[in-house]
């Protein structure tokens, strides 16, 4: 039986025959735990763990070591094993070190940037690859809050926070085990949700970042706890998030090439919410020939380079672009031309899947709507809703006309969920193709 339908299984049959008790209250239900991979945009090959006030226990093996109040242990990948160092001291080795998140800093330096990084729950750090694979095990109303400080400051009416809140929720339970072959169930990178931890600082040579999970956020989280929006099949409803939709949300299956659209759903809806925002609109200009070079890298550059959309969903979201260089034509799907261009020029070129591509010389106008794949909750637009008095109930059934709301126990819910999930998987390759911020931007 997969893992995934295991773990329902195992979740469903608490909900449904709960132990018995001695005394008569019965315990509360087990907390519903996600494995986080983080640190995943790195390839690291050693990490710090830099203790607080009080000594940590780090579980190696069979065996444990204690990491003194105050104190910086290194952990290296060599050859496919981890060794613990204090200095120039080698204290132990082993091939898997877990340890209570909470009681230690990680720290990851590099040339120019350092990271620091505090997590709630579990943490477990194994080689894989020739590096080091860390993975944070925490409860999914934990691992809600932390990704909703990471993608909103503080600053933010509550009401916004809470129809997130329900968004990421619904996506970490329709994305459980999308990483099962990395050993962890979702990325900490926007690939999924962008995933910082509990605080997190960042000194390189912009400057300082800091950020934590802020009162506001816990509270947010708290008042929405098991909130998931459902589809009118019963199912889980395939919820994403974008930064600014520029007016328009589209489809799964227009953004990302597949997926399916919950309900009914099939058009987005217009948003008249974000026209303030930063990205409602945006210019960038590139040169054609090295916009064709990224995109047919085999091609020797010419003056008779033409880039056009090919096709367009009625809404006009791109779905095709074509390549034409002297002889040689192609024909992209859109987001594999965001990939594409993303991966060789950088990912602030093509900002969203609604734009329009206009020669002018040498160059090429690209004109655009908003930022971000633009499927589903507008985080622009909540923001603006809830600025307005409006609550998360009614943002949330602005951006999901179709939603439902279902409790996390919800027995039809945790069912179909499973048959989700797999779609989520095909899904999921999708977006990897397309490289697209899928759900933080
Ligand atoms: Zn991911
Ligand atoms: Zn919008």
């Amino acid at each position: 039986m997969p893992r995934v339908l295991l773990l329902w299984f195992g979740w469903l049959w608490w909900a449904v025959f709960p132990p018995a008790s001695v005394g008569g209250s019965l315990p509360p239900p087990p907390p519903m735990t996600f494995n986080i991979g983080v640190f995943t945009l790195f390839r690291l090959q050693s990490v710090r763990l830099v203790s607080h006030e009080r000594p940590a226990r780090l579980e190696l093996g069979g065996r444990s070591l204690t990491l003194p109040p105050h104190t910086t242990y290194r952990v290296v990948q060599t050859a496919g094993w981890l060794r613990v160092w204090q200095e120039a001291h080698l204290l132990a080795e082993a091939r898997r070190l877990s340890l209570a998140a909470g009681d230690v800093t990680v720290e990851v330096v590099g040339r120019r940037t350092r990271l620091q990084r505090r997590f709630h729950g579990r943490l477990t750090i194994t080689p894989a690859d020739n590096c080091l694979r860390l993975v944070v095990t925490l409860p999914l109303e934990a691992a809600t809050a932390a990704i909703v400080s990471a993608e909103l400051p503080v600053t933010v009416p509550r009401e916004a926070a809470k129809a997130l809140a329900v968004v990421v929720r619904s996506y970490l339970l329709n994305h459980l085990g999308r990483h099962a072959g990395d050993g962890f169930d979702v990325c900490d990178s926007t690939h999924c949700q962008l995933f910082l931890g509990e605080q997190w600082v960042r000194q390189g040579i912009s400057g300082v970042m800091r950020g934590e999970c802020s009162p506001m956020v816990a509270q947010a989280v708290e008042e929405t706890a098991g909130e998931l929006l459902g589809a009118s099949d019963g199912c889980l409803y395939p919820a994403y998030f974008t930064a600014c939709c520029g007016g328009h949300t589209t489809t799964p299956e227009v953004a990302f090439g597949t997926g399916f659209d919950a309900a009914g759903n099939n058009r987005g809806i217009v948003c008249r919410w974000c026209h303030g925002a930063r990205f409602f609109t945006w210019v960038r200009r590139v040169d054609r020939r090295v916009l064709a070079k990224a995109l047919l890298p085999a091609t020797t550059p010419t003056a008779d380079v033409q880039i056009k959309v090919a096709s367009r969903s009625p809404q006009g979201f791109v779905r095709s672009v074509s390549v034409t260089a002297g002889t040689r034509q192609v024909v992209l799907p859109n987001y594999r031309f965001r990939h594409l261009v993303g991966q060789q020029l950088g990912w602030n070129l093509v900002l969203s899947n609604r734009y329009v591509l206009e020669p002018q010389g040498e160059m090429l106008m690209l004109r655009g709507h908003g930022f971000g794949h633009q499927v589903g909750l507008c985080l622009a637009g909540a923001i603006a809703q809830a600025r307005a008095g409006r609550d998360y109930r009614a943002i949330l059934k602005y951006y999901f006309p179709t939603a439902t709301y279902r409790q996390a126990k919800a027995l039809a819910c945790t069912l179909r969920l499973c048959v989700h999930t797999d779609a989520g998987h095909s899904l999921s390759q999708r977006e990897s193709i397309a490289g697209a911020h899928t759900a933080g931007s």
